[in-house]
């Protein structure tokens, strides 16, 4: 693991490092305060610190306050190196911000089990935010197909929406239904129409750009957000889905199955955030009713767009 020393005294630097290098640390070091902090704030920068309180510029405690001032880091263990044991300077260390100190010089088996406590706070950090990570992701994707879920798409669309006002750009949405899904269940088992229903997420991620995102907006039903799409853009794109999609049957257990979507597609114009996209969905909903009507396998584009 990687550990910052910060030391202005050439002589305990060296000593301690070779120490810490002797316990398997990998020892990055800082001989003043500013040198020290940068290193700590810098992005993959050590996430254990072992810093002397008495430096020139900015001194150990200055140290703490610059770590502990930005919050989108990863946490950092601080472990102050003093010669002072005052229970108020104790208190000044631990308020701006260090989790532990050690009075030097400090005796190598109790530096070993201190920075220890620290490593294993650290590994119980990375635990929890891990724990917070997976609680994020399936807060808002779908179990089945890991697409974003209905919540999740739509708040990236309304995050789309935001920035194409400030950037005076177009979005674009599509709404996607398989056709007749319930023969497919009602055919093959329901099993068999979720295996469909994965098949046709990855092959929807696949099919658009990176920056665009895919969610199940609900059974057989998904919203595409085309952030920058313009109409013209819109109608090359959604047709060309339907054809890529009926192309090639995919291969379920129960063999070769045939899917066709029928699609609604809207481009959202002129976008500004006091605006409602309910009426955009309800649009593309409308579109999406139409293609089904006219035999399905097909996109169609939101009356408002007619004229385009
Ligand atoms: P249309 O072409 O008009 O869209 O017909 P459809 O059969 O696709 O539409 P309908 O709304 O009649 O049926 C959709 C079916 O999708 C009914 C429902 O049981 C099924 N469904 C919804 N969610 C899931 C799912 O997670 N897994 C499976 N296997 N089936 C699902
Ligand atoms: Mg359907
Ligand atoms: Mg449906």
């Amino acid at each position: 693991m990687k550990i910052l020393l910060a030391d202005d005294d050439p002589v305990s630097l060296r000593l301690m490092q070779r120490t810490l290098e002797k316990y398997g640390y990998e020892v990055v070091t800082a001989t003043n305060g500013i040198q020290a902090a940068l290193e700590l704030c810098s992005p993959n920068g050590p996430r254990l610190a072992l810093i002397d309180w008495m430096m020139p510029d900015l001194d150990g405690l200055g140290v703490c306050r610059a770590v502990r001032s930005r919050n989108e880091n990863a946490y950092v263990y601080i472990v102050l190196l003093t010669s002072r044991q005052s229970s108020e300077d104790v208190v000044s260390g631990l308020e701006a911000g260090a989790d532990d100190y050690l009075t030097k010089p400090c005796h190598p088996a109790e530096l070993k089990a201190r920075l220890h406590t620290g490593h294993r706070l650290l590994q119980l950090e990375d635990k929890l935010v891990e724990a917070r990570e997976e609680m994020r992701f399936k807060a808002t994707h779908d179990t089945l197909t890991s697409l974003w879920n209905r919540g999740g798409i739509l708040s990236l669309m309304s995050s789309e929406l935001s920035r194409s006002a400030r950037n005076h750009t177009p979005t674009s949405l599509i709404l996607c239904d398989v056709d007749h899904f319930k023969r497919i269940n009602d055919t093959y088992g329901h099993p068999v129409g979720d295996e469909v229903l994965q098949q046709v997420s990855l092959f929807l991620r696949e099919l658009v750009r990176p920056e665009d995102s895919v969610g199940r907006f609900g059974g057989e039903e998904f919203l595409i957000v085309l952030g920058g799409c313009d109409n013209a853009a819109l109608r090359r794109r959604s047709p060309q889905i339907c054809e890529e999609l009926s192309r090639v049957p995919f291969i379920t257990k129960e063999g070769p199955v045939s899917v066709t979507l029928s699609i609604g597609a809207v481009t959202i114009e002129n976008w500004n955030n006091s605006m409602s996209v309910d009426p955009y969905l309800k649009e593309a909903d409308a579109a999406l009713y139409r293609a089904k009507a006219e035999g399905r396998n097909r996109a169609v584009f939101a009356e408002s767009m007619a004229s385009q």
